[in-house]
């Protein structure tokens, strides 16, 4: 078996954790009466501090709901050049909710590129509906925003009376390594969208955090991209198994990317390891022939991102298989 480090949506649901999938009590979903969903969405709203919150089949589907709450039709987005919500969405936003998407410099959002790019109304300009940040950034090699950061980011979106999103497929990984309490990030934004199916290793599965009455809206949306489930509990009970034994366990994949960041000599902040080689195609398929599987994401560009599914000894193989192409 190679060493698969191409994304941490690779994991595969434990043996525990489908014990607790097979005897997960379900109802109809959309009929909001399935025990499961409701108590892991319940859940996930109280670890946030906030009001509510939604399961979703994908992060994908939690970022486009929460953009359409946030930005009316025709009205802009603003984040990164990077960000997935603009790159890896195949133009949800704008085909969905006929978003406008305006993005300065790729990666970690500062508050000086959103305060130049901000476009208030009044202005004869599209008015800047919603700021979205990402947090960990999964193309800026799983950075993590300073808080001090998004703390003036909030401020400044208050003062400007629009909403703040976040994208927070990775957010666990952001509160493991910088200690930040998940309450403390969901305060400072009007919507989140959280995954379950990365590093916390649920098949399937992320959730929409918000308001009550935004919540509402939330689950019209749902439904009309086809996103109500029915016996979902099943795949919630995944999430909520995650949410006991998986989140502090996400320091142990921290500590390996940063061993095989170092012999690689690159640092890492979070699970993931970003690589830049001369050939990027070419490295990964040299690593490919060595047992150690990478992910492509640009022409020089390559990652190693660690998760449940790899130890110590994948590890081991992958810094000795890689230090050695490089
Ligand atoms: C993985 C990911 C998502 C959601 O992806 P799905 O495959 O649709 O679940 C959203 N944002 C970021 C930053 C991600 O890495």
């Amino acid at each position: 078996m190679p060493v698969d480090l191409r994304s941490d949506t690779l994991t595969r649901p434990t043996a525990d954790m489908r014990a607790a999938m097979a005897s997960a009590d379900v109802g109809d979903d959309v009929y909001g009466e399935d025990p499961t969903v409701n108590a892991l969405e319940e859940r996930v709203a109280a670890l946030f501090g906030h009001e509510a919150a939604v399961f979703v089949p994908s992060g994908t589907m939690g970022n486009q709901i929460c953009l359409r709450l946030v930005v009316p039709p025709a009205g802009e987005l603003l984040c990164d050049a990077d960000a997935h919500v603009v790159t890896y969405e195949h133009g949800g936003a704008a085909q969905h909710g006929g978003i406008q998407s305006r993005t300065f410099a790729g990666g970690l959002a500062t508050v000086e590129a959103v305060r130049t790019e901000l476009r208030p109304a009044g202005w004869g300009t599209v008015p800047t509906a919603a700021v979205s940040v990402e947090q960990t950034h999964n193309r800026a090699g799983g950075a993590v925003h300073p808080l001090g950061v998004l703390q003036d980011l909030r401020a400044l979106t208050l003062a400007e009376g629009i909403s703040f999103h976040c994208d927070g497929a990775r957010i666990w990984n952001a509160h493991v390594a910088a200690g930040v309490p998940l309450d403390v990030y969901g305060g400072l934004f009007d919507t989140l969208s959280v995954c379950l199916s990365k590093g916390l290793g649920a098949p399937v599965g992320s959730v929409v955090v918000t308001s009550a009455a935004l919540a509402e809206e939330a689950r019209v949306l749902r439904k009309r991209l086809g996103g109500g489930m029915r016996q979902a509990g099943i795949l919630a009970a995944a999430g909520l198994f995650a949410l006991d034994h998986h989140v502090e366990r996400l320091a142990e994949d921290h500590a390996r990317a940063a061993r095989l960041g170092e012999a690689l000599g690159v640092t890492t902040e979070t699970n993931i390891v970003a690589l830049t080689v001369p050939d990027a195609r070419a490295f990964a398929a040299a690593a490919r022939d060595e047992g150690v599987l990478l992910g492509v994401v640009g022409p020089t560009r390559v990652r190693a991102v660690v998760h449940l599914d790899v130890d110590d000894a994948g590890i081991e193989h992958a810094a000795k298989a890689l230090s050695a192409l490089l």
